[in-house]
C-alpha cells in the first residue's frame, strides 16, 4: 500500500493546526486500510515546525524547503505536489480546507487526473474504498462520495478531526525541490496581512458572531467583549449584512461567500439565520442564538435559543464566561 498523502500548511514558519488534523484524518484512514501515513511541507525555514507532525499520526515528514516557497505560488506548490503523488504513489490524498488548500487540492486533482471533493467532514473506509461525508447545498444534507478511479484527493473542513497527539515520532526526510521562480506565471511577493493579533474565524474552537441586531459597529464591542472573556479562545464572526455595511472585515465573514466554520460553540447574535449565512456555520457542535425575534430561522438550527434583546443579554453572558 502506498500510503495516506497529507499536505500541511505553514504560516509564518509554524504549521497551522488544520494541518495537524489532517494528518490525524490521514492517520484514522491510514490505521483503518493498514498503510502508511506521508506528510509534506513546502517552505523555507520549516524543517524545525516539519518535525512536530509525527505527533499527529505522520509516519514519513517530507520537507520541501525552497526559497521561492517563502509564499505560496499555485504553479510551484501544485508541480512539486503533484510530482511527489506521482513518483511515491498515494491511495488518498488529503488537504487542508483553508483558502490555500482550496487552491492547491483541486490543481493536483487535475495534474493526477483524478477526482476531487471539497470540504469534507468526515472519511471512512467502507469495503476498502475511502468515502468521504461532505455537507451540499449549504449544509441542508450530507451526502457521500467515493472515487471511482485514481487516487481521490479531499480538501478536510477546519475543527472537524481534531488533533490527536499519538506516541511515535515520524521520521523527517528531505525532499529534493528544484523550481525556478521565473517559470512561475505569478509570484506573491508580499502578504499584508489584517489583524494579525486576532484569533482566524475559520480556525477557532469558539465563535462570537454578530449581525445587524447589534444596530451598529459601536456595539459590536458586546460581541468583542463576550469573545475576549473566552480568554483568547474564541473569535469574532460577522454576518454578511454588518460586513457590507463596512462594520466589520470581510475576513470575519461567515457563510456561502465568507469562511465556512465548525467550531466547538458558535454563538450568534443579531443573525436572522439567512440559509446563506448557515451554509458557513451549521456544522458548528453546539449553536447558541441570541435573538429578539422568536420566529427568527437561527432557532431552527441551534441547540440553544435565547430569545430576548442582546444588549442586555451579552453582558450577562460574558460576566458569567469570565467567572468560569
Ligand atoms: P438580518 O437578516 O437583518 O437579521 C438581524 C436579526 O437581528 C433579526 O433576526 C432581528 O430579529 C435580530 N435583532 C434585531 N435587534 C435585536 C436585538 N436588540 N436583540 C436580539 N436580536 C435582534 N449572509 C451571510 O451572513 N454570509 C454570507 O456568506 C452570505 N452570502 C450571501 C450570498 C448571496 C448570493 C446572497 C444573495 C446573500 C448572502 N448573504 C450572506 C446574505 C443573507 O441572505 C442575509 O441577508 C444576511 O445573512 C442577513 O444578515 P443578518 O442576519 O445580520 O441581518
Amino acid at each position: 500500500m502506498p500510503g495516506i498523502f497529507a499536505f500541511a500548511e505553514t504560516r509564518d514558519g509554524e504549521i497551522r493546526k488544520v494541518s495537524q488534523e489532517v494528518v490525524t484524518a490521514a492517520r484514522k484512514l491510514a490505521d483503518a486500510l493498514g498503510t502508511e501515513v506521508h506528510a509534506v511541507v513546502l517552505g523555507s525555514g520549516i524543517a524545525g515546525a516539519a518535525a512536530e507532525l509525527g505527533r499527529y499520526g505522520a509516519d514519513k515528514v517530507f520537507v520541501g524547503e525552497a526559497a521561492a516557497f517563502d509564499k505560496y505560488s499555485a504553479e510551484g506548490f501544485t508541480t512539486v505536489i503533484s510530482s511527489f503523488i506521482k513518483e511515491h504513489g498515494c491511495d488518498v490524498a488529503l488537504f487542508p480546507a483553508s483558502s490555500l488548500g482550496k487552491d492547491l487540492a483541486p490543481r493536483v486533482a487535475a495534474r493526477l487526473g483524478s477526482g476531487y471533493s471539497s470540504d469534507v467532514i468526515g472519511l471512512e473506509v467502507q469495503g476498502g474504498a475511502v468515502v468521504a461525508t461532505r455537507p451540499e447545498y449549504g449544509g441542508k444534507l450530507l451526502s457521500q462520495v467515493a472515487a471511482t478511479g485514481g487516487t481521490p484527493v479531499f480538501s478536510v473542513r477546519a475543527n472537524v478531526f481534531l488533533p490527536v497527539e499519538n506516541a511515535k515520532a515520524g521520521t523527517v526526510e528531505t525532499l529534493n525541490v528544484s523550481v525556478n521562480e521565473a517559470d512561475f506565471g505569478a509570484i506573491v511577493r508580499e502578504i499584508k496581512a489584517g489583524a494579525a493579533e486576532k484569533l482566524d474565524v475559520g480556525e477557532a474552537g469558539i465563535i462570537v458572531a454578530g449581525g445587524r441586531g447589534l444596530g451598529s459597529p459601536e456595539n459590536f464591542k458586546l460581541v468583542e467583549d463576550l469573545a475576549a472573556a473566552f480568554g483568547g479562545k474564541a473569535a469574532v464572526g460577522a454576518s454578511r449584512a454588518v460586513v457590507d455595511a463596512g462594520w466589520r472585515p470581510h475576513a470575519e465573514q461567515v457563510g456561502q461567500t465568507g469562511k465556512t466554520v465548525a467550531p466547538t460553540l458558535y454563538i450568534a447574535a443579531g443573525i436572522s439565520g439567512a440559509i446563506q449565512h448557515l451554509a458557513g456555520m451549521r456544522t458548528a457542535r453546539y449553536i447558541v442564538a441570541i435573538n429578539k425575534d422568536p420566529e427568527a430561522p437561527i432557532f431552527k438550527v441551534a441547540d440553544y435559543g435565547i430569545v430576548g434583546d442582546l444588549n442586555e443579554i451579552l453582558p450577562r453572558m460574558a460576566d458569567e464566561v469570565r467567572k468560569m
